[in-house]
């Protein structure tokens, strides 16, 4: 089968490779049917993911159709369509059991598809612990509506969770990427008086005029002082800090009114510098967290009756003998690209 794989440092290459089978009673088999780009992906092709393993197959955002299932796995059978969770997890150690997991101790837990075993930017991919790591798309749910599930949109679910939003609160979101728009539509579910968007490019602004008109938008250079005109105690009651940028962490504590909740979802290439003294008094809680992927099923449900929408994400598609193409335009971030879609030919 036609697999794209992380050959070294640079280079991502189309490769054919056996179809997987299953190695564990807990695998299955997933026939992928769509699948898209990360931005994770790009990180692994420059070599800043050092788990990531020469020769494995690339993809971790997906969905698909049960082929096999090994003897133990509960919950999905042969012919599901299903979602493909970017997290592998046991479901049962301390963190899976209180909801964490992304923390899961399983040796197997982790980013594992994509990154350390072969994922899903390939005809087939050998999900283990499937039980935990698959999840049953309603019947009135398409393959478009079900793609982000798994990961950018576990990410903006989460991300909105952990930040305690109430319906007197104004909300900044920094960054307006594929996944800053994810994280705005689970806020948006949590219907706070305000809601802000910073964004330094154009385009990605214009994207959320146009879709969410009822958002507010503003540049990294007015951030603060239009947040604290839209806000009733002189800044943002939380911050989403979605956009991992040189300057945006910093951004984003200054925004924060006293006491608010900073959360930071973004992923940074350097460490970045808490200045305690500069922020002394303003009793400021911060959060932090990747994906964590445990409310899969109840966001399917949400697509399921309208309430979260990805789709107007998907600018382009292309089949995946021609990945290498979709890889150019989305890492040179041509042709107003947002997300892409990989269908099998
Ligand atoms: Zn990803
Ligand atoms: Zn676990």
């Amino acid at each position: 089968m036609k697999a794209f794989t992380y050959i070294e440092k640079g280079k991502f290459a189309m490769t054919d490779k056996p179809r997987p089978s299953i190695q564990s009673p807990t695998d299955a088999i997933v026939r992928v049917t769509l699948g898209s780009i990360c931005t994770s992906d790009l990180h692994i092709k420059h070599g800043s993911v050092p788990r990531a393993v020469p020769g494995i197959t690339v993809g971790h955002e997906m969905v698909g159709i049960v082929e096999e299932t090994g003897s133990e796995v509960k919950g999905v059978s042969v012919g599901d369509r299903v979602t493909v969770n970017v997290e592998t997890f046991c479901g049962d150690c301390f963190y899976c059991r209180h909801g964490y997991v992304n923390n899961c101790t399983s040796p197997h837990g982790g980013w594992a598809l994509g990154c350390r075993i072969d994922g899903g930017q390939a005809e087939y991919v050998r999900v283990p612990l499937a039980s935990q790591g698959l999840n049953r798309i309603p019947d009135s749910v398409t393959d478009d509506q079900a793609l982000f599930v798994g990961d950018i949109l576990a990410t903006g679910f989460w991300a909105a969770r952990i930040s305690e939003i109430s319906p007197d609160d104004t909300v900044l979101i920094i960054g307006a990427g594929p996944t800053g728009i994810c994280t705005l539509l689970c806020v948006m579910l949590k219907h706070p008086k305000n809601i802000i968007v910073c964004e330094q490019s154009e385009e990605r602004r214009r994207f959320i005029r146009n879709n969410y008109p009822d958002v507010l938008v503003t540049t990294p250079e007015e951030c603060c002082d239009f947040t604290a005109a839209h806000s009733l105690h002189g800044g943002a009651d939380r911050v989403l800090e979605v956009a991992g940028g040189p300057d945006t962490f910093q951004l984003a504590w200054q925004c924060a009114r006293p006491n608010a909740i900073v959360t930071i979802v973004a992923l940074y290439d350097k460490p970045q510098l808490l200045p305690l003294p500069d922020m002394y008094g303003k009793n400021l809680t911060f959060k932090t967290g990747g994906v964590d992927g445990c409310d899969c099923a109840e966001v399917l449900q949400l697509i399921a009756q309208g309430k979260i929408d990805t789709t107007p994400l998907i600018t382009h598609r292309f089949p995946l003998s021609r990945i290498e193409e979709a890889y150019r335009i989305f890492e040179n971030k041509e042709d107003n690209v947002n997300k892409i879609a990989i269908y099998n030919d």
